[in-house]
């Protein structure tokens, strides 16, 4: 939670209202000197210079470094943003994972030699950027943070990493780590504070090269325009209102527990989560039915409780922007078929809880089916036949993700192709993993993090040419 005092931002625990921590404030003149830090860091530290296999070793020091303080991490996570515990601990894994992963990317990638027009040898050369800059949300920090610092760094830049001021406990714990992993000093740095100031400050700083951003779609746009006037690239990973889609030939039994947990984890608050569900008229109400059944009986508790499933959100803010999410349903027509309201149960009233809601009688056009909650709130509608699905799932602004329910392989290959959605997952839901590339069409962003793209991306191709020849040559066919 963003409050601040003293220059200090205050970390709340949305669990029970109570202080986690608190981190200064970075200023406008110190960011100023960290940014050239960072530079001089990149410049003269030896890091860029590092061959491949040299600084991987340092990578795999850190991911050795956060699995050392999993638990650490992992409660420092939840009570910054009260996700349960399980899911905080597979997110620092997850997080090892990329450092990991990244490391040995580096250690074998390779580039091109060019077919030659001519007397020469040409090949291509990838370098780093200088410079760059990981603005993350405050939904999953360590995850976020490392699917951007574990490549960048291994390219060779410098980052400075800028948490959401929601959750601004776990950077400096991954900064502190990579710091003891023989991390050259200056070249991961993080700065805290809020994105209209602090965060817009350093996409414009001169010395910063490139901007990888994750978080929401509104605030992706001003970074880009930035970006573009500054002729500097960009990642954005932003918001999305994705479908997940049940077709009558589908293994119910399996969809309706995927379509549970694809919208329910992390009480929605994910950017892949299913948040629209379209299900084919002829097993509409079966489906819905079960859906419900099994929504009513999630968890919902502390998130250190044994067994829980959903835990608070994120801040009390976020939780009254939920709440006016669903009054807005309300009024819109919508038929609200459970949760709906803050739990009853009177452990809970300290903390920022919300139901899993489940809401059908809107159209498609409704606001509440084209926006994004980033909360527990699942919106229902049926669909006639495949044309009548894709014309639906594709009408938003939106373009993250898709589930696909259905044991007919050449349909769910057709509607997946069809589908305008960055991840497509048939038969299964919300696998996002480090070595496959991640990103949105259309409002939810443009570039593509994981996966070797995701190292790509923090480096600019250079063509190299060895001249062969006595004579200038020719301008070749
Ligand atoms: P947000 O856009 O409000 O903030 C994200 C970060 O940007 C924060 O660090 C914030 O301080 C900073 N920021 C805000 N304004 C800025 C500006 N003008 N210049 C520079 N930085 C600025 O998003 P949020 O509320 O923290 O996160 C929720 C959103 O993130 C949702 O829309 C969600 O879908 C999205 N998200 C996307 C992904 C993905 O991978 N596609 C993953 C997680 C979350």
């Amino acid at each position: 939670m963003a409050l601040t005092e003293n220059n200090q931002l205050i970390s709340i625990n949305p669990a029970d209202g109570q202080e986690v921590g608190r981190v200064q404030l970075t200023s406008l003149d110190e960011l100023q000197q960290i940014v050239e830090i960072a530079h001089a860091a990149y410049e003269n530290s030896g890091w860029k210079e590092r061959l491949p296999h040299q600084k991987s070793e340092v990578l795999r020091k850190i991911a050795d470094g956060l699995l050392a303080k999993k638990e650490f991490l992992a409660n420092l996570q939840m009570k910054d943003n009260g996700k349960p515990l399980a899911e905080c601990r597979s997110m620092v894994d997850y997080a090892v994972g990329a450092f990991r992963y990244y490391a040995s990317a580096i250690e074998t990638l390779e580039t091109e030699v060019t077919p030659p027009r001519g007397d020469y040898v040409s090949m291509t050369v990838l370098e780093p950027f200088g410079v760059v800059a990981a603005i993350t949300p405050w939904n999953s920090p360590i995850m976020n943070d490392a699917t951007k610092v574990a490549p960048a760094l291994a390219a060779g830049n410098a980052v400075i990493l800028k948490p959401s001021e929601e959750s601004p406990l776990l950077a400096p714990e991954l900064a502190k780590i990579a710091l003891e992993a023989g991390l050259p000093e200056g070249l991961l740095q993080v700065v805290q504070g809020f994105g209209h100031d602090l965060g817009s400050a350093l996409v414009e700083h001169p010395h910063v090269r490139m901007v990888t951003f994750t978080g929401g779609t509104n605030t992706g746009r001003l970074i880009g325009e930035a970006a573009g006037r500054k002729i500097i690239p960009v990642a954005l990973e932003l918001g999305g209102k994705s479908p997940h889609i049940v077709f009558e030939d589908a293994d119910l039994e399996h969809a309706v527990a995927a379509v549970v947990s694809g919208i329910f984890g992390s009480a929605g608050q994910s950017c892949v989560a299913g948040s629209r569900l379209f299900v084919q008229e002829s097993v509409y109400e079966q489906v819905l039915t079960a859906v419900v059944e099994r929504t009513k009986k999630i968890i919902v508790g502390a998130p250190d409780m044994n067994g829980v499933e959903v835990g608070p959100l994120a801040s009390f803010e976020h939780r009254e922007r939920v709440k006016q999410f669903v009054e807005r349903a309300r009024k819109e027509g919508g038929s609200i078929l459970c949760g709906g309201q803050e739990p009853d149960d009177e452990r809970l009233k300290q903390g920022a809880y919300y139901l899993p809601t489940i809401i059908e009688g809107l159209s498609n056009q409704s606001l509440t089916c084209q926006e994004e909650a980033f909360g527990p709130v699942l919106v229902v509608l049926p669909f006639k036949d495949e044309t009548d699905l894709i014309k639906q799932a594709n009408d938003t602004d939106f373009g993250l993700a898709c589930g696909i329910w259905s044991q007919n392989f050449k349909k769910a290959w057709r509607v997946g192709r069809a589908l305008e959605a960055g991840s497509v997952w048939i038969n299964t839901y919300k696998q996002s993993v480090t070595t496959t590339p991640f990103g949105g069409f259309k409002d939810s962003g443009i570039g593509r993090e994981k996966g070797l793209n995701g190292l790509k991306i923090y480096t600019q191709t250079k063509s190299m040419f060895f001249g062969l020849h006595k004579n200038p040559l020719p301008l070749a066919k």
